[in-house]
């Protein structure tokens, strides 16, 4: 049974129902222990799809301050071969990106055939901080679930797998988590007095989440709501359903690189065929 199950839009979930402390009863060793294999599995079939070229993945992650994006695309990364792998990280917008359409600057940055891309906050903010700070009129940001939906059936349509990931802290966690930057000189430079402010604003927060969640989810672009109270049970959430959803192409990425050597083979041996070829082995 997978630790996470997909959101498809067939059913509407409530945050509120689901614990950010769910740990599906491991432990901390076995979790870590059970994260390497998953990366390792991960690190070759992302080198099956970099070969085959014919796929591309798309990770979106969302979180509230300190849910532990950062931590997470650490981990994820670690089953990554940078070569095809990019991270594209969404802030403020700037005035020239702010003058354009709201997918205007994401488009970009979607993967190409062959590599996977992260995407650390995304499209999704223009219906999150954009809607509970009013950064744009209701009536803009409402049209924008359906545009996503479009947006997210094009990519799918161009071969584009996509996995959402919507990192699940309680209150009281980004609580300890922001308190404890403040002691750790390594981490305080994440720190912003805007978080606390931000924090005032968690129930409209988590209110916009799931309205995102329940009207952006399909089946070619699921959302994954992560238990991320423990940072290992989110590592091990995240890395087995990345795992679980590139699995089953692994045949057919086998079969059309099966089909690339024996083409590459053919010519090779017609190559030696050829009267006086030097190029035996
Ligand atoms: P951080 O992830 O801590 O680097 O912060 C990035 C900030 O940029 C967050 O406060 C986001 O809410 C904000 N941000 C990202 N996208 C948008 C957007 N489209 N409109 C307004 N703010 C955004
Ligand atoms: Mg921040």
């Amino acid at each position: 049974m997978a630790l996470l199950s997909p959101l498809d839009g067939k059913k509407e979930i409530r945050l509120k129902d689901i614990d950010p402390g769910f740990h599906a009863s491991l432990t901390e060793e076995e979790a870590v222990a059970r994260s390497q294999e998953l990366l390792a599995e991960m690190r070759e079939l992302q080198n099956l799809l970099y070969a085959a070229q014919q796929t591309s993945v798309l990770i979106v992650l969302q979180g509230m301050d300190s849910a532990g994006k950062d931590g997470a695309i650490g981990h994820v990364m670690t089953g990554l071969n940078p070569q095809s792998c990019k991270v594209a990280s969404f802030k403020q917008p700037t005035p020239l990106e702010a003058g354009h359409d709201f997918l205007w600057r994401v488009h970009p940055h979607v993967p190409a055939k062959g590599t996977v891309t992260i995407f650390n906050r995304s499209h999704y903010e223009d219906v999150l901080v954009v809607r509970v700070h009013d950064l744009a009129p209701k009536q803009a940001w409402k049209k924008r679930y359906e545009q996503i939906n479009h947006f997210e059936s094009l990519l799918a349509d161009s071969s584009t797998v996509i996995i959402k990931f919507f990192l699940h802290i309680s209150k009281d966690e980004q609580k300890e988590r922001l308190l404890a930057r403040e002691q750790d000189p390594a981490k305080a430079w994440k720190l912003s007095a805007g978080d606390w402010h931000e924090r005032d604003l968690w129930d409209n927060y988590q209110k916009a989440y799931q309205d995102a969640i329940n009207l952006c989810a399909a089946r070619h672009a699921p959302w994954y709501v992560v238990p991320a109270n423990h940072k290992w049970f989110r590592n091990l959430a995240m890395a087995e359903t990345i795992v679980r959803t590139l699995r089953p192409f692994r045949k057919q990425w086998m079969k059309h690189l099966e089909a690339i050597g024996e083409k590459a083979r053919a010519e090779l041996a017609e190559m030696r065929s050829t009267q006086g070829s030097t190029h035996q082995p």
